[in-house]
């Protein structure tokens, strides 16, 4: 038996203040959904770790979708530019969102974002979260669902560890699958894996590299 010690809430005014701060996030989020409702567009928020592949899976799903209707792009990144730059060479609207170190997007941010482009011509928002497969699940942001990305080079693990991310969403990619043999992973069981968490979610492996999956990807969210 391995000793664990468990982190305990400090104090019951901590727990209050979280408490109201997530209910002030999912009511901005609420009205952030009914602006987006109204003018027709949905958006969808990615959700992954820091190198899970979530810039290139947008950058590449962009690629695919411009063609097709108005694609916009929210950037969330703690400190860089680079994820924006690489995405902005699309020629798609972009809002970087710098978190400043702050570890998730929130609601209030995304309200800022809206008002940055011009929704007449937008159908779909494409928002990258900050690489963290913890607390992005606490904060809804407004869009219509949530897609996991996990990739296989990191490990067999991350859907068991992970299971709330993983609840939350519509549709998971397991990435980066032209690497899983060199990895020792195996993709299959990472499908079951969520499976075994929530049946009904969308498995689909990719690898912007060869492009597998991704016009499946596509598909999906154009269905959602
Ligand atoms: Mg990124
Ligand atoms: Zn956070």
């Amino acid at each position: 038996m391995i000793p664990t010690i468990q982190a305990s809430p400090a104090e019951t005014y901590d727990i209050e203040l979280e408490h109201s701060l997530l209910q002030a996030n999912a009511k901005i989020a609420d009205e952030n959904r009914s602006v987006l409702d109204r003018h027709g567009i949905t958006a969808i928020d990615f959700m992954g770790a820091i190198g899970s592949g979530k810039t290139t899976l947008i950058t590449c799903l962009v690629e695919r979708l411009k063609s097709k209707l108005g694609v916009a792009v929210f950037n969330g990144d703690a400190t860089t530019a680079e994820d924006a730059e690489q995405i902005h060479k699309q020629g798609v609207p972009i809002v970087q969102i710098a978190t400043v170190n702050g570890c998730h997007l929130d609601a209030n941010l995304i309200t800022k974002a809206i008002k940055q482009i011009d929704l007449q011509k937008i159908s779909l928002i494409l928002i990258e979260n900050i690489g963290n497969l913890i607390c992005p699940a606490e904060f809804p942001l407004g869009s219509k669902a949530r897609v996991v990305v996990v990739s296989v080079t990191e490990g067999p693990w991350m859907v068991k560890k992970h299971p709330h991310m993983f609840l939350g969403a519509s549709i998971v990619v397991i990435n980066k699958i032209d690497l899983a043999q060199a990895m020792g992973v195996n993709p299959g069981q990472l499908t079951l894996d969520v499976h075994k968490l929530k049946p009904d979610i969308k498995v689909i492996h990719t690898s912007c590299k060869s492009g597998q999956g991704i016009d499946e990807v596509a598909t999906s969210l154009l269905a959602l």
